[in-house]
């Protein structure tokens, strides 16, 4: 069901302890083991209100975790959003001008404009482009099943299958269409370029302690999948769902309307349609179209809804 007032189940905190860092760039923690391995960033709060990440990158520091080898950096990416967060409008908080997450390619770092998020992503740029291997700690707002996104390259899908938590896969053969997101920074961005992974995990509903659960879980998965962290076997993996997407629908109009309240994940079939913005409608490219991450209050200007088809 849509969420208009969501349970918050998950405290804020104040992150002024971790402000100062240890490289120089606010509220990022490097941690070197002296011994050969890869470089892997844990990253949260891409997104203001997307706090499950914070809770995991608080788990690692707090805890003390240490690298067996390579370097572990966790970052907290945009404490200012954050620290906007008013319980009584827990979905604004999200960006203040700009998605954090679509400002990732050369054009809109090097370019003239300016806001908190260019200025973050400028500042956490050489933070980005350092890592080997990089897990982007995200949530969503609706409470659906956990996934993962990430450009469909080899090493991403080898990557989100060997953890196999979360279970279902969102796979971008075509990028966002949408803006360049962190995952897709620089090498990051390339099929056959000298990367490691870079993944994003939706861990469920924003304010819920199983999301911040599940955060923590697969940030340890993918420390422990490195060999920077001593992990447990996990157990077997559910059986793994994968989906391409297919479209990705901008909010045209301030009349955007779905058919019928979406949560994610209902399936279309062919030609039916799944909102209309204005006078367009949008309808489904194909059999078995899976809507991901619909838009809880559709923004012009912002992404509507995902369209998938199962793999
Ligand atoms: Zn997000």
């Amino acid at each position: 069901m849509l969420s208009d007032s969501p349970r918050l189940e998950v405290v804020q905190g104040d992150l002024t302890p971790y402000r100062d860092g240890n490289i120089g760039v606010e509220y990022v923690h490097r941690f070197e083991s002296g011994r050969p391995g890869p470089h892997v960033l844990i990253n949260a709060l891409t997104h203001g209100n997307e706090i499950c990440g914070m809770v995991a990158a608080r788990h690692l520091l707090d805890q003390g975790v240490r690298p067996l080898v390579g370097t572990l950096t966790v970052s907290f990416a945009h404490v200012e959003a954050y620290n906007a967060f008013d319980a009584t409008q827990p979905f604004e908080n999200r960006q203040i001008v700009h998605n954090l997450n679509r400002i990732w390619s050369d054009e809109w770092l090097d370019g003239p404009e300016d806001s908190p998020e260019l200025r973050r992503a400028r500042a956490l740029r050489p933070v980005v482009a350092a890592a080997d291997h990089i897990l982007d700690l995200h949530s969503t707002s609706q409470d659906v099943l956990p996934f993962w996104v990430y450009p469909a390259y080899a090493r991403n899908a080898a990557l989100a299958l060997a953890i196999g938590r979360p279970a279902v896969h969102l796979v971008m053969p075509q990028g966002l269409g949408s803006g360049t997101p962190l995952i897709q920074h620089g090498r990051h961005g390339v099929d056959d370029g000298p990367a490691g992974a870079a993944v994003v995990a939706e861990c469920g509903q924003h304010f819920l302690q199983a999301t911040a659960d599940m955060a923590v879980a697969v940030t340890l998965d993918f420390l422990g999948h490195f060999g920077l962290i001593e992990r447990e076997p996990q157990p077997a993996p559910a059986p793994q769902r994968r989906f391409e997407l297919l479209q990705t629908r901008m909010v045209k109009t301030p009349e955007f309307r779905f058919v019928r309240p979406l949560v994610g994940f209902e399936v279309f079939a062919k030609d039916e349609v799944i909102a209309t913005d204005g006078d367009e409608e949008i309808r489904s490219p194909c059999e078995d179209c899976t809507v991901l991450m619909p838009a809880r209050v559709p923004i012009v200007g912002r992404e509507g809804v995902y369209l998938t088809r199962p793999l």
